[in-house]
């Protein structure tokens, strides 16, 4: 892991299914898998199905919680298929606080609880874009409407890890799930967990986030089936991750106008998505043959996101 933007490859588990996978690790330097005959995509790390979920948050997450105490602000994306475990490795559903297998979200918090001083503060906010519109997943309101906007989130201060877990489930258990073909539970909006640190040593105030957002699913509208309403819901999602898209392939691009603005989730995250900071996308794939040609499109977004030139000025994560 080499540059400010990272790419890693998760591959779901096969469980008992009864298929034979197709998708093989060729190499470890560079990290390289092979889809099918035709198709090979080289990252920065690939985790086989038999990694786990602490080894994973190790890789990724952990270099990026050193970065948030420098003042950098830092991301993480996980990107793919419903039902690949993007949820799964954020850990943004209610049983991830009861596991001993947590994802990133309840290790990241476990991290700077364990690490909090007299000098050090944080907070976590959390909200859902569904449908382009804000849904704050810590308001207590029984029925979740939209804010207008983010300076509207609520900011909880964290002292434990009994409290932290306490509000996490209030969270995750807001979440909108909704029924398509692709998925009896699937998630259909983007939610983000973002931790707020700040700090003061001798009259120096460093504030910063880290992002932990688990994407909806990647998967093109015409495949859910869906109609109507549920349709639009669909077109909405791939307006939010083709802008991802375009925003990092314009700062790959070295151009000056950065499409921020094209959906809600990259004008919430512009902040962040940029140049001076840090983001890792983690690509989530399926290892079942029937679904090679969204893994293909995974991979895909995988390599646009790699042309974003490393700042030579910072080494390895
Ligand atoms: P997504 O968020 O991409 O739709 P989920 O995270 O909900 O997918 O994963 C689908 C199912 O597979 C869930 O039941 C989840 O617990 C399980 N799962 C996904 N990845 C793993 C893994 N690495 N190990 C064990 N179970 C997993």
């Amino acid at each position: 892991m080499d540059g400010f933007v990272n790419v890693a490859v998760r591959i779901r588990p096969t469980f008992k299914n009864n298929f034979c996978s197709t998708i093989k690790l060729i190499s470890e330097n560079p990290w390289t898998l092979q889809i099918d005959e035709r198709s090979q995509y080289t990252v920065d790390r690939i985790f086989t199905e038999d990694t786990g979920q602490l080894e994973i948050y190790n890789v990724i997450v952990r270099p990026l919680i050193e970065k948030v105490r420098l003042g950098y602000n830092s991301t993480v994306f996980a990107y793919g298929q419903t039902g690949t475990g993007k949820t799964y490795t954020m850990g943004s559903n209610p049983e991830a606080y009861e596991t001993d297998e947590p994802g990133f979200i309840l290790c990241s918090i476990s991290n700077f609880i364990e690490n909090l001083s007299d000098n050090t503060e944080i907070y976590i906010s959390f909200f859902e874009i569904y449908n382009e519109k804000i849904y704050d997943l810590l308001s207590t309101n029984k029925k979740m409407l939209p804010i207008k906007g983010i300076q509207d989130l609520m900011k909880e201060k964290l002292i434990d890890l009994a409290q932290a877990k306490s509000i996490l489930r209030r969270g995750s258990a807001n979440r909108h799930v909704g029924e398509t073909k692709q998925n009896s539970k699937s998630s259909r909006s983007h939610a983000i967990l973002t931790i707020h640190f700040s700090s003061c040593y001798q009259d120096t105030n460093i504030s910063a986030k880290l992002n932990l957002v688990d994407l909806a699913g990647s998967e093109s509208v015409k495949k859910t089936g869906n109609q109507g309403y549920q349709f639009q819901e669909g077109v909405n999602i791939n307006k939010g991750l083709l802008s991802i898209g375009r925003v990092v392939n314009a700062l790959a691009t070295n151009v000056s106008f950065i499409p921020y603005r094209e959906s809600k989730i990259t004008t919430i995250l512009q902040d962040s998505l940029n140049r001076n900071n840090y983001v890792t996308l983690i690509a989530c794939i399926s290892p079942n043959p029937d679904d090679i040609r969204e893994t293909i499109q995974t991979m895909e977004f995988t390599q646009e996101t790699k042309k974003i030139k490393h700042r030579p000025e910072f080494t390895s994560l």
